[in-house]
C-alpha cells in the first residue's frame, strides 16, 4: 500500500545576521501501513508537530516509527513525544533502552515495510539517514533531511557545503547524486519539497 506524504512544517535556513542563523528543519508525516514521523524541529516547537499530526488525524501515540535524519537539535527536538515509537536517529535504532544492532555503516538499509527503507546518506555529518518512500501521488520521494538544504542548493553548492556546513563534502556529492537518481521528489532539510527534474538528472549523470 503506497504511502501518503504530508509536510508538517516546512524547514528554513536564513543568512547569518550579527553571529545568528535562523534554522529550523522540516518535519514530514508519512502515512501508509505505517505511520512515520522525520525530523521532530527544535525543542520549542513541540505544538506545531502536536497540531501537525491532529491535522491528519493523529495523535504521537499512534506514530509507529520516528527517524530523525541525523542528531542536530533542530531535528531532534521533539523525540521525547513519540514513545510508542521505534526510533532512528542517524545510524542509532532504539526502543526505550534497547539498541538494535543495524549496520547502516556498511550501506545496510532499514526496511520499515515494502514502500518505505531507511537508507544511509551520511556527509553532512558522519551518520545521516533518508527516508526513501514509495506514494501514489508523487512517485518515489525521498525525505533527506540535509542532505540537500533547499532547491536552490542544486545551483549554488555553497548552500549545502558552506551554510548548512557539511563534515565530508565529497561523500555528501555522492549521496546527492545517488538520490537524484532515484527520486521523484525531494523533501529537503531547510526548504519546501521539489520536484526532481530531468535537467537534475541529466545534470548528474
Ligand atoms: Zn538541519
Amino acid at each position: 500500500m503506497p504511502y501518503e506524504v504530508h509536510v508538517i512544517s516546512s524547514g528554513y535556513s536564513n543568512n547569518h545576521s550579527e553571529g545568528c542563523m535562523y534554522a529550523n528543519s522540516t518535519c514530514t508525516l508519512l502515512v501508509g501501513m505505517h505511520n512515520i514521523v522525520v525530523d521532530t524541529l527544535n525543542p520549542w516547537s513541540k505544538d506545531v508537530v502536536i497540531a501537525g499530526l491532529e491535522r491528519h488525524g493523529l495523535s504521537c501515540d499512534d506514530i509507529n516509527f520516528l527517524v530523525c535524519t541525523h542528531g542536530h537539535s533542530d531535528h531532534v527536538g521533539n523525540n521525547n513525544l513519540f514513545l510508542r515509537a521505534k526510533h532512528i536517529v542517524g545510524f542509532d535504532v532504539s526502543f526505550e533502552n534497547c539498541f538494535y544492532d543495524h549496520d547502516f555503516k556498511n550501506g545496510v538499509p532499514y526496511v520499515i515495510d515494502d514502500d518505505v527503507k531507511v537508507i544511509p546518506t551520511p556527509g553532512h555529518t558522519h551518520a545521516d539517514v533518508s527516508v526513501i518512500v514509495q506514494t501514489h501521488k508523487y512517485g518515489v520521494v525521498a525525505v533527506a533531511g540535509d542532505l540537500f538544504e533547499k532547491e536552490e542548493d542544486l545551483v549554488d553548492p555553497s548552500i549545502w557545503k558552506v551554510n548548512g556546513g557539511s563534515e565530508q563534502p565529497q561523500l555528501q556529492e555522492s549521496y546527492r547524486t545517488k538520490i537524484i537518481k532515484l527520486a521523484d521528489y525531494i523533501i529537503p532539510g531547510h526548504g519546501p519539497m521539489f520536484k526532481v527534474t530531468e535537467k537534475m538528472k541529466n545534470h548528474v549523470k
